[in-house]
C-alpha cells in the first residue's frame, strides 16, 4: 500500500483542490478503511458553498468532507484486531456520528447529542478521498448481497428511520410524508414498511413523485407545479378526501420549507403525531395554535440523526424491505466532485442522489 492517497481537500468555500496527501495512519481503536462508494449530502453542498460552517475548531478547512460511505478494511487497529472483529477485505458502511461514549448523553444512550462527537466530513477528515479512519465501534459490516453504493446512502437511511421510529405508527395508520427528496422517498418507503395503511406523500416535482408512488405511496400530492397530474391546491383538503372525511394520524416532515413545516399542523387531526425533521435555518419559527393543540391531544415531536438504528437498517436493506436504487440517479468519479457538486446544486435536470464511485 502507498502511503499517499488522492483526496478533494476543502479549503474554504468555492475552494476545493484535488491533492496527493498522506494516507491517514490509523489508531489503536481504529481501521482505515478503503472507500467504494461515498454519497454527496445536502449539508456538504451547503459546506461548499459557505451556507454552514465546519465543526472544526474554528469552522473552517481544509478538511475533507463526504460522511455517507461505504468501503473495505484495508488495516485493522490493535484494539479491534486483539478481539478478532474484523479482517482486512471486510465490506462495511460508516456511521459517521462517532460519540465519545462517556459524557451524560451517551451514558443515557443519546449519542445523537454527544458533545463530544467526532463527525466524519465534518469536524474530522471525511470520506471524498482513498481512505478514511474511522473507530472500529463505528464501522458496520454489510452482507454481500447489499451494493456499495446503496450502503453509502445508509447514513440518511438511518437518519429516516429514526425520525419514522418517533412518529410510532399504528398497524392502518394514515401517514403523510411531507417532502418528496431522498429523505422523504426513503420516509415513505420506511412509513409502508412500518405498518401504515396509507401513505400520501406531497411534494413539488413529478419526477421524484413518481418514484414514491412506484416505492409504496398510495397517494402522491405536487403542491407547487399547477401542470402537474398531482397538483392540488390545499394538501388538508386532498387528504381529508382520500381517507374518508378525516385527516391522517400521523405526519413526518422530511423537507426545510417552513410553509411544509406549518402545514404539517394542518393534515393531521386529533390524537395526532407530528416528527420534524428538515434541516431549517436557526431563526426559524413555527406556529402552533396552542389551545388546539391541547383540546386535540397532539403530539410534536423533533427527530436528529440517527441513534441506535443501524442494525434495523442494514437488516432492512438486507431483506429487500427498502430498495434504494432507485434513489441513485448521478454517478461521479472523485477527481470530479467539485462539478458533481455544482451540478447536484445547481441544475434543474431531475435527480435524486448523487455519489461517488471508487474503482
Ligand atoms: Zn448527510
Ligand atoms: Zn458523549
Amino acid at each position: 500500500m502507498s502511503d499517499t492517497m488522492k483526496a478533494q481537500v476543502f479549503y474554504e468555500p468555492l475552494v476545493m483542490k484535488y491533492e496527493d496527501v498522506p494516507v491517514p495512519e490509523i489508531m489503536d481503536n481504529e481501521v482505515l478503511v478503503k472507500l467504494k462508494a461515498v454519497s454527496i449530502c445536502g449539508s456538504d453542498v451547503s459546506y461548499y458553498y459557505g451556507h454552514s460552517p465546519l465543526d472544526t475548531a474554528d469552522g473552517k478547512g481544509p478538511l475533507y468532507l463526504g460522511h455517507e460511505a461505504s468501503g473495505v478494511v484495508a488495516k485493522v487497529g490493535k484494539i479491534p484486531e486483539s478481539l478478532g472483529l474484523f479482517a482486512e477485505g471486510d465490506r462495511v458502511t460508516i456511521n459517521p456520528v462517532q460519540q465519545c461514549n462517556a459524557c451524560p448523553a451517551c451514558l443515557r444512550g443519546e449519542f445523537n447529542v454527544c458533545p463530544n462527537c467526532e463527525v466524519i466530513g465534518v469536524s474530522v477528515n471525511g470520506c471524498f478521498a482513498e481512505y478514511v479512519r474511522v473507530k472500529y465501534t463505528h464501522a458496520y459490516k454489510i452482507p454481500d448481497n447489499i451494493a456499495f453504493e446503496h450502503a453509502a446512502l445508509f447514513e440518511p437511511l438511518a437518519c429516516s428511520t429514526h425520525g419514522v421510529f418517533d412518529l410510532d405508527i399504528k398497524l392502518g395508520q394514515t401517514v403523510v410524508v411531507y417532502g418528496a427528496g431522498a429523505i422523504g422517498l426513503f420516509m415513505t418507503q420506511l412509513a409502508k414498511a412500518a405498518g401504515a395503511g396509507v401513505v400520501v406523500t406531497i411534494g413539488t416535482r413529478d419526477y421524484n413523485l413518481d418514484i414514491a408512488k412506484d416505492r409504496g405511496a398510495d397517494h402522491v400530492l405536487n403542491i407547487r407545479d399547477k401542470a402537474s397530474k398531482y397538483y392540488v391546491e390545499n394538501a388538508a383538503d386532498k387528504v381529508k378526501e382520500l381517507n374518508g372525511g378525516d385527516l391522517a394520524q400521523r405526519c413526518i416532515v422530511a423537507t426545510s420549507n417552513m410553509d411544509a413545516l406549518q402545514d404539517a399542523l394542518n393534515v393531521t387531526g386529533a390524537f395526532s403525531t407530528i416528527v420534524y425533521f428538515g434541516l431549517p435555518s436557526p431563526d426559524d419559527l413555527l406556529k402552533i395554535p396552542v389551545l388546539d393543540a391541547i383540546q386535540s391531544e397532539r403530539t410534536i415531536r423533533f427527530a436528529w440523526l440517527a441513534p441506535l438504528v443501524w442494525d434495523n437498517v442494514i437488516h432492512a436493506v438486507g431483506s429487500g424491505q427498502v430498495d434504494l436504487s432507485p434513489i441513485i440517479t448521478n454517478r461521479f468519479k472523485l477527481d470530479e466532485l467539485e462539478d458533481a457538486i455544482r451540478y447536484m446544486a445547481e441544475s434543474k435536470d431531475p435527480k435524486i442522489k448523487g455519489v461517488v464511485i471508487f474503482d
